[in-house]
């Protein structure tokens, strides 16, 4: 197999195999409408049609992605596929969320620019911006439990090579692209380890692009700048659920879903899609706007170095929305026109296709590059060797435990279990101290955290924390163990707030 199919044959001027799944809902409609541009715009895809969604959940296929469609994706290493359907009651996993964690696309790059004929409430102040979004950890490692029947919890796994890559992958963006800033957004100031630990490899690497401006910004006032004032921001990059949120808030300030394009990349692969889902009401109507996955088509096209093609696509989109000959319903709507007498997805295919080889003169041509070489580079470093001579050192344990004991009476309790190496220096409650009091009015669920920690002068053994273990076990309902530990002498662990 060659891991380069798709990008080695478009070097060579060869037919450039691209796997295409039409999806379900409106997916074929638009992906033929995708299509039938690339072929009039003159590319050569050799394209090798797959399935996957709501009919294979049908079939009992509960990852809705057969090994075909997966061998096929292999092959190519380059997708265009229409929006899957995740039916409710079958148990299924998304078959979107699948694809992506099964061939690692660990960067979601959605591009939010002005659009010429696409009115909104920020038309002529020229938003342009690039969200890249880490696409694979964070709360979407999808890493859940059911602590107590009443008590749910999800982790938020970030790590640094996961940060590294996506973080370099936006400033190559910004560089490739010709952009002069890069915001990162967290909420670093709340969880100081998790997205704390991706702003800290942001200031780590920025330094290695002196040429572009490097900021960070508390995710909160991101969505709140991006509302006031959009033209500020030209490539943010997030983390996953920061990402998810607002990556369809910048769609939103360019005209909604019918717009909003998105690229997959991982390294070596690329799947594009639309962001908006299968719209199951306009299926088969011919009504639906196609723009967003002609968009997407054009981030394919690029990926391939099909630099010239992508260009003359995106003209010819960007013409005939500024013409407004063809006016899809739902921007009829958005504008007042006449819904009635819209263009169908044919008709509005066809018109791109007629505006082949015509510019828009309303908004300023931007030009791309092709993104062929972003694979990593020697110098990169995504390997784990500075941290092998870490001092690392066991220096405690968090025990979860399930209880309609009074706070006083679990605190005195487990106070007595701790034993001769560990002390119980508290108990919280959903991240509040509750024992020993600090006097605040915390409303307590049943589900508490009891914090041991090693005696002056002692050190912790594997078998402390065990004993512990089977002392608590003896006389109470524990859910979760939690090592405490220390890195080069820093805790690993933050505190409870009122610790
Ligand atoms: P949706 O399919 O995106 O549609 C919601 C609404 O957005 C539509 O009813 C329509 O609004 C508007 N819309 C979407 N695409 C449009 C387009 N191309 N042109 C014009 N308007 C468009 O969201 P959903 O109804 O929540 O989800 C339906 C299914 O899609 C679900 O099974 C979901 O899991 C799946 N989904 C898949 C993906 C993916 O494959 N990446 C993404 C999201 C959702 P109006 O009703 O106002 O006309």
């Amino acid at each position: 197999m060659d891991p380069q199919s798709s990008t080695s044959a478009a070097r060579q001027g060869q037919a450039i195999p691209v796997t295409v799944i039409p999806g379900d809902g409106v997916g074929p409609e638009i992906v033929r409408s995708a299509m039938r541009i690339i072929e009039a715009a003159g590319v050569p895809i050799a394209w090798e049609e797959a399935e996957a969604g709501a009919e294979i959940f049908r079939r009992g296929d509960s990852s809705g992605v057969p090994q075909a469609t997966r061998d096929s994706i292999e092959r190519t290493r380059v997708v265009l596929k229409g929006p899957l359907e995740t039916p409710v009651g079958f148990g299924e996993k998304s078959a979107n969320v699948t694809l992506r964690k099964l061939f690692e696309t660990y960067a979601n790059v959605r591009p939010a620019r002005e659009l010429p004929g696409v009115p909104t409430r920020y038309s002529g102040e020229g938003v342009d911006m690039i969200i890249v979004r880490e696409n694979i950890e964070d709360l979407y490692a999808g890493i859940e439990h059911m602590q107590t029947p009443d008590v749910g919890q999800g982790l938020k796994i970030i790590t640094r090579k996961g940060s590294e890559k996506i973080i370099r992958y936006a400033f190559e963006l910004a560089r490739r692209e010709g952009r002069s800033k890069v915001t990162c957004a967290t909420k670093a100031n709340i969880m100081k380890l998790t997205e704390g630990l991706f702003k800290r490899v942001f200031e780590e690497m920025a330094p290695e692009y002196p040429e572009i401006q490097a900021e960070h910004l508390i995710i909160d006032n991101v969505a709140h700048q991006m509302a006031k004032n959009p033209t500020q921001f030209d490539i943010i990059v997030t983390t996953n659920l920061n990402g998810d949120i607002i990556s369809d808030l910048a769609s939103g300030l360019v005209g909604g879903l019918g717009f909003a394009s998105s690229g997959n990349y991982g390294d070596g692969i690329a799947i594009f899609e639309a962001v908006h889902g299968s719209a199951p009401k306009y299926a088969g109507k011919d009504v639906i706007n196609p723009t967003a996955l002609i968009l997407s088509s054009v981030m394919m096209l690029r990926h391939l170095g099909q630099v010239e093609a992508a260009a003359a696509i995106e003209d010819a989109v960007l013409c005939t929305l500024e013409e407004g000959r063809a006016v899809t319903q739902d921007l009829a709507r958005q504008t007042g026109g006449d819904v009635e007498h819209a263009a169908s997805t044919t008709g509005f295919t066809d018109q791109v296709i007629a505006n082949l080889g015509r510019h828009p003169t309303s908004v300023p041509v931007r030009v791309h590059a092709s993104d062929l070489d972003l694979a990593p580079r020697p110098g990169w470093s995504y390997g784990p060797e500075r941290y092998t001579a870490m001092k690392r050192d066991l220096v405690g344990v968090d025990v979860m435990i399930e209880t309609d004991l009074p706070v006083d009476e679990l605190g005195d309790d487990l106070g007595r279990l701790a034993g001769d190496a560990l002390q119980l220096v508290m108990v919280e409650s959903r991240g509040t101290k509750v024992y020993p009091s600090i006097g605040l009015a915390t409303d307590h669920v049943r589900w508490y955290r009891g914090r041991f920690v090693a005696r002056e002068g002692r050190t912790v053994s594997e078998g402390d924390l065990v004993g512990l273990l089977g002392r608590i076990a003896a006389r109470h309902r524990w859910t979760e163990v939690l090592r405490l530990q220390s890195f080069d002498g820093e805790p690993a662990y933050t505190k409870a707030q009122g610790e």
